[in-house]
């Protein structure tokens, strides 16, 4: 019998998953029941995710670009990626503010919408918790993100998995081992190679746990949502933000049918276990393990490409972040500060979302604390912060959920544009979890 492929095992662990969440939800005791016998084994799973992330981040670039050979090829590469990433950027949030200027969701809101809206979220602790995040963000100085990328004790950078210091890092000793010469670096460069394929195997293992993970997470999603009647209020909203999040999509089809010189389904079906995983997660960082794989072994990018390019990408490149980041502050303003719409504001929208995307942490709701800052440089009244965040705050999740996907996919297109222009793309060749199984059971 024909193997059911991966992507539709996890379509089928989700569709279960929000069913299960539902029935929880209409049951006594059934929210329990999920926090505690079903959503550890979505924690487990992630767990599993960031566990592989730094080991296969540092094995993956080390030997990438020890392999390299010519130290300029690097220069090139991060000269290439960065500008592809911000321009990819920049797009996303054009296509984001045209949508929010075009459609207006927030024109015309009812007050007692407003009123029910503020008295259920403006005192949230989860709003709290994001401006408190943004007030310390904001603190740092001007050159704090370029200093943070050096770090001063690499356990450490390992321990918080800070994932452009290990990129420092293996950039750095990759480099060294070119210089060196080929005899000296040979023991290293063997022992960093064995260590990615050791990786990326585990990879394939755990990925044969994403569908029951997916389950658990996503019906942990589901018994979050109590009040669908603020969701329906927001649907205008959030369509906005989907809408948008599907252009871009389309945006980066474009480039690999134009560009890379592929079709668009084969890049889909090929892409489409991170995009999902994604999805379940709300994490690009947790997600990196797998998109690397997926790029690597099902794209057919060379690794020096995939293990330079997905890494910053997770951390730098957010462009459904910053798409969601355009349409939120608009779409605040026209609810409750309609006389900040003014184009110099647009302006610095979208100045300030292209920075608040490179400074977002890969992980859950982080674009909603950057939408604090990216409000701030407008002069979005204080007063009226907690209302703004208590507007969008229903529907953060699952939008959350859906710019993690974009800014996933945005990553593994842009790694298959450099490759391309460094004729670093190549046939792909899939591994599967059992190779060399019968000769070790
Ligand atoms: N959850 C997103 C990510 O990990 C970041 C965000 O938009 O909140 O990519």
């Amino acid at each position: 019998m024909k193997k059911l492929a991966l992507h539709w095992k996890i379509i089928i662990g989700m569709i279960l998953g929000i069913i299960f969440g539902f029935i929880m939800n209409g049951v006594d005791g059934g929210k329990g029941l999920v926090t505690d016998w079903v959503s550890p084994f979505g924690t487990i799973f992630i767990n599993l995710l960031k566990l592989i992330a730094v080991p296969l981040i540092l094995a993956s670039l080390v030997k990438g670009i020890s392999d390299l050979k010519d130290i300029s090829k690097i220069k090139s590469m991060g000269f290439r990626t960065i500008g592809i990433y911000i321009g990819t950027t920049l797009v996303a949030i054009i296509i984001g503010l045209s949508i929010v200027n075009l459609i207006k969701p927030g024109d015309g809101m009812p007050q007692d919408t407003i009123e029910k809206i503020k008295v259920k979220y403006a005192n949230d602790a989860g709003v709290a918790d994001k401006l408190t995040k943004a007030a310390a963000q904001k603190d740092a100085g001007p050159l704090q993100a370029l200093v943070d990328i050096f770090p001063s004790n690499i356990f450490k950078s390992f321990a918080e998995a800070s994932m452009l210091q290990v990129i420092f890092f293996a950039l750095f000793v990759g480099i060294c081992l070119l210089l060196i010469g080929e005899k000296k670096a040979e023991p290293l460069v063997k022992f960093f190679d064995s260590l990615n394929e050791v990786v990326m195997k585990m990879v394939d293992l755990i990925m044969l746990f994403a569908p029951y993970a997916v389950f658990a997470l996503l019906a942990n999603v589901i018994i979050a949502f109590d009040d669908t009647e603020i969701l329906l209020k927001l649907l205008y909203y959030a369509l906005c933000v989907v809408g948008g999040l599907f252009l871009m999509i389309g945006f980066y089809l474009l480039l690999i049918s134009i560009y890379a010189k592929k079709s668009p389904l084969w890049f889909l079906s090929r892409i489409s276990p991170a995009q999902l995983l994604a999805f379940s997660t709300s994490s690009s960082a947790a997600t990196l393990p797998v998109t690397m794989e997926r790029v690597e072994e099902h794209l057919g990018v060379d690794k020096e490409v995939s293990g330079f390019v997905l890494p910053v990408g997770a951390t730098v490149n957010m462009d459904g972040t910053s798409l969601y980041q355009g349409i939120a502050a608009v779409f605040i303003m026209q609810v409750i500060w309609p006389e900040g719409l003014g184009f110099a504001n647009q302006l610095t929208i979208i100045l300030t979302a292209l920075l608040a995307s490179i400074g977002s942490a890969a992980v859950p709701s982080a674009g909603m604390v950057m939408l604090v800052i990216v409000l701030e440089s407008i002069d979005f009244p204080s007063e009226l912060l907690p209302i703004g965040l208590a507007l969008i705050f229903a529907v953060d999740r699952p939008l959350d959920m859906c710019r993690t996907v974009v800014n996933v996919t945005g990553d593994a297109t842009v790694s298959m544009m450099v490759a391309k222009s460094l004729d670093k793309l190549h046939d792909p060749k899939p591994k599967e979890w059992d190779d060399h199984y019968d000769e070790v059971k």
